[in-house]
């Protein structure tokens, strides 16, 4: 299992997979291959990559990389490859080239590469599944996730998450400032305004209870979901296209309970843990997975981090993210035109409630009823079921809402 650093990055919207991945190839290429020899660089998208690359703006995102160097792209959609989020680069001179490597985006900013191995991200936690890491925090008598990371992590690691809490902290206060138009293309459907301060709005008019409570929710994850659909900075958790969900329910705790940015940095171990045991097992990518990867994914981890600020056990913890990760199984990724606006800005509002409700379930239900269903059963369900769902239905805008809608793929 990889460091908590791998999952939780800082990085520009709308797709971890599609912009912040690809980003930090171009970057891992250019150091490749040097200053010298080249005269541009050429970059062929394949699979996932090819059908969303531009409603995602990758090649902005490796032209921002890149600054300084001409470069060029080119889309097959028709070669497939054995991991649907592959880019190849090549350094030229006129037509010869100089260098090639290949890339994977796995999802969430990682990178795998045979050609450039260095991208590589290693594993430092010596376990298989949530199963394992209980178990040994039961025989080495720790409490909780928080305390299990730090035996496992770098001595900064309490620094590296606290950055984390605080970037999502602000990513949703960025997003309830700003107005205006998410970027699109010319489809109809997809001209959309911002309108998270608006719900924030709608929810202070409220007279209190579950309602109220769940719209403020709903503003948070929309808040940070516009900014990511629009290039703001947000925290992949555990990808930008999810990435409201789980800051939507902390900042709610942030604001509304005075939870200090100390708890929340504790609290966001067991998300991570939720969130390294799915990436381990199954996958945290729409392209692969579909949505329930990236949205199942973040709302177990929501859920998780919910009980842990409200120092439930490690069981109840596994329990509400089970709950919120079993009832998004088999969801479909089907972005409208490639653009992460519908149905994914809605789908954060609705997969941070879910998660509030999961939260519930393991304070209120888990205590009386034991789950017959584990996490790492959910994880191996989720697997199955990713792995068998249709292509159109992973990040391809081909099916789906995207085909009733018009994908232009
Ligand atoms: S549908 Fe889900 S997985 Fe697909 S891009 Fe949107 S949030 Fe990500």
């Amino acid at each position: 299992m990889k460091s908590l650093r791998d999952l939780f990055r800082i990085g520009p919207g709308p797709s971890s997979s599609h912009t912040i991945g690809p980003f930090a190839a171009a970057k891992a290429f250019k150091a490749l291959v040097g200053d010298d020899g080249f005269d541009h660089i050429e970059v062929v998208f394949y699979g996932s990559l090819a059908c969303t690359g531009k409603g995602h703006h990758t090649d902005k995102a490796i032209e921002e990389a890149l600054k300084g160097i001409r470069v060029s792209f080119s889309y097959d959609i028709k070669t497939k490859m054995e991991h649907p989020l592959t880019m190849t680069f090549m350094a030229k001179r006129g037509d010869a080239c100089i260098q090639k490597a290949t890339y994977c985006s796995l999802g969430g900013g990682a990178l795998y590469s045979e050609d450039d191995p260095k991208v590589n991200e290693r594993d430092i936690y010596p376990f298989a599944n949530l199963k394992e890491i209980t178990s040994y925090m039961e025989e080495h008598h720790i409490a909780n996730f928080a305390d299990f990371c730090r035996e496992f992590e770098d001595k900064n690691i309490d620094e590296y998450m606290t950055a984390i809490a605080k970037q999502m902290m602000a990513s949703v206060r960025l997003g309830l400032r700003k107005t205006g138009q998410v970027p699109a293309n010319d489809n109809p459907r997809l001209q959309y305004y911002r309108c998270a301060s608006a719900i924030k709005h709608q929810a202070e008019g409220l007279t209190g209870g579950e309602g109220r409570r769940s719209m403020f929710i709903t503003a948070y994850a929309y808040a940070v979901a516009e900014s990511s659909s629009s290039f703001d900075l947000v925290v992949t958790s555990p990808t930008c296209g999810s990435s409201g969900v789980v800051p939507s329910l902390l900042y709610y705790s942030h604001v509304h309970k005075k939870t200090s940015i100390a708890k929340i940095k504790e609290a966001l171990y067991a998300a991570g843990v939720i969130g390294n045991v799915v990436k381990q097992n199954a996958s945290i990518a729409g392209s692969v997975g579909g949505c329930e990867a990236e949205i199942g994914t973040a709302s177990a981890m929501a859920a998780a981090a919910l009980c842990a600020l409200d120092g439930l056990s490690p069981y109840q913890i596994e329990y509400a993210a089970e709950v919120a990760m079993e009832h998004f199984l088999g969801l479909s990724c089907d972005p409208v035109d490639g653009f992460v606006i519908i149905p994914c800005i809605e789908r954060n509002g609705m997969a941070a409630v879910h998660a509030y409700a999961s939260y519930l379930y393991a304070a209120i239900i888990a205590p009386i009823r034991k789950n017959q269903v584990s996490f790492d059963d959910v994880v191996a369900a989720m697997k199955i079921t990713g792995d068998s769902l249709s292509e159109e239905y992973k990040e391809t805008a081909q099916g789906g809402l995207a085909k009733v809608l018009e994908s232009n793929c």
